[in-house]
């Protein structure tokens, strides 16, 4: 077969390796990929989020099956343009895509699935979204409906945090996405995620993960893209994940059908569990970056053929083989990220480190240049190693970021503190 991913980040680095374990994978491509991808598969200029110039470009490729990795191409109904044309795609259409790109969309479908979710309103107007506020108190969560680069939701402790957000996104601090906004109960808990192959119909689970959003070690500081994650998540217990699919995938699932917007691709529920009782924050449409790495790292080759039953709604059918293990991902970053952060420092060790099934080191935002590879980005590499336990991943991961010698770089060294 010959396979082209769509994405540039430490995910797409991470769903490329999975696809070239797998034998039946002749040719990868990925576009516009990264210098660690490059190592890897072919990697090409092309701009993802056009439906035509990426129809193009699969069939001068002969490509067979196209996989799809970030959001914003899905949200652009680019899936649908490569099925219209007769190509075998994973990931949702435009219509679906809109459980990550319409926060209040999502909360049509759980109250017409009668999904447990936190309570809400849904404004376009701001004097009514502040009389809300006002009315229920703080704390409680602003969301921006439409996509926001994942800063469009504001955690308010006080009510003047919340009243404020609504200035910021009636204000258009965040474009279009907040012309309409979300308020949100605040849920207490614990945060994980749980990731779904869905083929339409049949809901397949390929694994669970938590990461950690804060910059700073014991998760203080800014938020960020993700620092880390590791997987298994231990909070998402047998029974509890059992929940999970009972009460919130099966039904919000059947509620998209039922509309005539079937979904089709991986779905990532973000949970907060309390009480033994999962609730569901937010889906998205993708894998989660940098929770990808982990899971890939532990499906291995199987990744493409699971990947390939759920574009070709043979999930029914399918099965995930388990090893009983753990993984992680440390998330190397430029020093200053989430803040102001310099491009362009030459990190060096890349070469001796250890790529097997056990530890791979991913890249994010990273380019060649005169030989040399150099940081692109805020977060730029991805060390994902994996164990028998997840002391043992962890043990892996850390060896190989003290042998990256990049001093312009750090990373958190307390990834996975709850679950150790
Ligand atoms: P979202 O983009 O919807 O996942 O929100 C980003 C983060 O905000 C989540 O991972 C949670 O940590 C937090 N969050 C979102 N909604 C809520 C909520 N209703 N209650 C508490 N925390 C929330």
């Amino acid at each position: 077969m010959n396979i082209l991913i769509l994405g540039s980040g430490g995910r797409e680095h991470a769903l490329a390796w999975a696809v070239m374990q797998n034998p039946k994978c002749d040719k990868l491509i990925v576009a516009p990929g990264n210098a660690g991808i490059a190592a890897i598969a072919d990697c090409a200029s092309l701009d993802i989020e056009n439906g035509a110039a990426v129809i193009g470009f699969a069939e001068e490729n002969a490509i067979d099956f196209v996989i799809v990795g970030p959001e914003a191409p899905l949200a652009a109904g680019v899936a649908d343009d490569l099925r219209n044309a007769g190509f075998s795609v994973f990931g949702p259409s435009k219509e679906a895509a809109r459980l990550e790109a319409s926060k209040s969309f999502t909360k049509e479908i759980c109250d017409a699935a009668n999904a447990p979710t936190a309570g809400y309103g849904h404004f376009t107007d701001a004097e009514a979204a502040k009389a809300h506020i006002r009315e229920q108190g703080a704390p409680i969560v602003v969301k921006a409906d439409g996509l926001a680069a994942g800063k469009g939701v504001i955690v308010a402790m006080d009510e003047q945090t919340a009243l404020d957000a609504i200035d910021d996104m009636f204000g258009g601090e965040f474009g279009a996405a907040g012309a309409e906004v979300v308020i949100e109960e605040f849920m207490e808990g614990e945060e994980a995620s749980y990731f779904i192959l869905v083929d339409g119909e049949t809901c397949l689970p390929i694994g669970t993960a938590q990461d950690h959003k804060r910059v700073g070690e014991g998760d203080t500081g800014l938020n960020t893209g993700g620092m880390g994650a590791y997987s298994p998540a231990p909070v998402l217990s047998d029974e509890i994940a059992q929940k999970v699919m009972d009460e919130i995938i099966r039904p919000t699932m059947k509620a998209m059908a039922d509309r005539g917007t079937p979904y089709q691709g991986v779905l990532y529920a973000g949970l907060m569990i309390k009480d033994g009782q999962p609730r569901l924050v937010e889906y998205n449409v993708r894998f989660g970056d940098p929770e990808c790495q982990v899971l890939m790292l532990r499906l291995g080759a199987q990744a493409l053929d699971l990947m390939q039953a759920c574009a070709e709604g043979r999930l029914a059918d399918a099965t995930v083989n388990w090893a009983d293990d753990h993984a992680m991902t440390v998330v190397m970053a430029a020093q200053g990220y989430p803040g102001a952060y310099e491009k362009g420092s030459v990190i060096k060790g890349l070469d001796a480190l250890p790529e097997t099934a056990f530890e791979m080191c991913f890249h994010a935002g990273t380019a060649e240049k005169d030989g040399q590879i150099i940081a692109t980005g805020g977060r730029v590499l991805n060390i994902t190693a994996r164990g028998t336990t997840l002391r043992e991943a962890a043990d892996r991961a850390y060896a190989m970021v003290d042998r990256i010698d990049w001093p312009e770089g750090f990373c958190r060294r307390d990834i996975g503190w709850r679950a150790l």
